[in-house]
């Protein structure tokens, strides 16, 4: 969920919350993906017809394809929740997490927040 919307939805802290959870779903998937691999090799050793051994091989590359793609949103969703929480201090009282959403500049990829201890704007980009 893009930054503006999440923050317009949930608020700051749940967002950040979620893109967490998110980003940790996903690395569970490239375990479970990396646990089919080595099951599929491990099938793939055995005495058995070519059709087992070519649907062993079409199981390693897809299990390979999607751990890859699942360890790849893991990062993204990780630094993406890290990159805009380390932006989410008050740059004037520093009070961390607690602002409301002013605008969003979709161009820049910007949003401009308010905190809710002293008024204070700042921008924060995503
Ligand atoms: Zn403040």
């Amino acid at each position: 969920m893009k930054l503006a919307d999440g923050i317009r939805k949930h608020g700051f802290r749940t967002w950040y919350e979620r893109e967490l959870l998110q980003s940790h779903a996903h690395l569970v998937l490239t375990f479970l993906c990396m646990i089919g691999v080595f099951a599929a090799f491990e099938a793939m050793g055995r005495n058995r017809s070519w059709f087992d051994q070519a649907v062993d091989i079409a199981a390693i590359g897809l299990f390979a394809a999607v751990g890859i793609w699942a360890l790849r949103r893991y990062l993204y969703f990780l630094n993406h929740a890290e990159m805009t929480a380390n932006q989410a201090d008050c740059p004037q009282c520093k009070f961390y997490g607690s602002f409301t959403l002013e605008s969003e500049d979709t161009h820049e990829g910007t949003v401009m927040v308010c905190c809710r201890k002293c008024q204070h704007h700042w921008k924060i980009s995503s």
